[in-house]
């Protein structure tokens, strides 16, 4: 396959680590044309059919998590069988075909509906913007008759939720993020693990106008946040107008009443 000159200027400007392989997807629409030269217009006319197909490859959906399940030493839930079932679930919701159509075409990026889960409060997996967040969380129980006062647990805690007093260590309930980093430090099990869960956020996203999710429940179990998210996609197919983000319907409708909504 041959290249003009003004065809290869134009794949100079494709980023050098995807590079070879826009060659190779450019150079296969050409032969399938019957062509052996690589022209300009060629060029440009393989990049509107390989961003139309990626196009119609689309979900309306995309779930992610972070790399706790690998292994992350600050993981305090481990949710591959729940990311799973979410995707399962927003699956039979048959998100894809209700976007498409909403949208009245095919689907581009900003158009997905994103579920996104971090396993601990650190958020790795951007969270926040995300129409959907789950951040895993572990409460603490104190026991202050065990405490050697060593003072592990109050170096330990970024958010200085812990104090050391003369009678053991006092909780910041307001402060205390649920990291459940001094349970893991403290030598004589005097801060125990409580509930673990997932404090969920809705409504975040990027773009024009960007916005941060909001916090919906505190701590859910795993089937508190299946059954939430089937009541988020109800409230957003009922009110979606033209495949806009939740946020933007929370936005149009009021977030404290679409809240309500949503929790009814
Ligand atoms: S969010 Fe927490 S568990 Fe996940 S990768 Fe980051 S630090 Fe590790
Ligand atoms: S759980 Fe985390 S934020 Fe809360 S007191 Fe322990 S170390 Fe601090
Ligand atoms: S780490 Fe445990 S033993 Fe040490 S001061 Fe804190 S609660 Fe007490």
């Amino acid at each position: 396959m041959r290249w003009e000159k003004e065809a290869e200027a134009l794949l100079k400007k494709v980023p050098f680590f995807v590079r070879g392989r826009v060659k190779k997807k450019v150079e296969d629409f050409v032969r399938q044309r019957g062509g052996n030269v690589v022209t300009r217009e060629e060029m440009l006319a393989a990049k509107r059919a390989l961003r139309d197909k990626a196009a119609e490859a689309q979900e309306g959906f995309a779930v992610e998590g972070c790399f706790g399940a690998a292994g992350c030493e600050n993981a305090v839930t481990s949710s591959l069988a729940l990311l799973e079932k979410i995707e399962n679930l927003l699956r039979e919701e048959e998100l894809t075909s209700f976007l498409r159509q909403k949208v009245g075409g095919p689907l581009k990026h900003h158009h997905q509906f994103r579920v996104a889960l971090s396993e601990c409060p650190n958020a790795c997996s951007q969270v926040q913007i995300r129409d959907v967040a789950l951040i895993g969380q572990v409460e603490i129980r104190i026991h202050p008759e065990r405490c050697s006062f060593c003072g592990e647990c109050e170096r330990v805690c970024e958010e200085g939720a812990l104090t050391l007093r003369e009678d053991g260590p006092v909780l910041d309930q307001k402060k205390c993020v649920k990291c459940g980093a001094c349970t893991r430090i403290c030598p004589e099990e005097a801060l125990e693990e409580g509930k673990r869960g997932y404090r969920v956020l809705l409504g975040g996203k990027l773009g024009r106008h960007p916005r941060l999710a909001r916090e919906i429940l505190p701590l859910a179990t795993e089937e508190e946040v299946l059954l939430l998210l089937k009541k988020v996609v109800k409230f957003y197919k009922t009110h979606n107008e033209s495949g806009e983000r939740l946020g933007a319907i929370f936005d149009r409708l009021g977030w404290e009443k679409s809240f309500e909504e949503i929790l009814r």
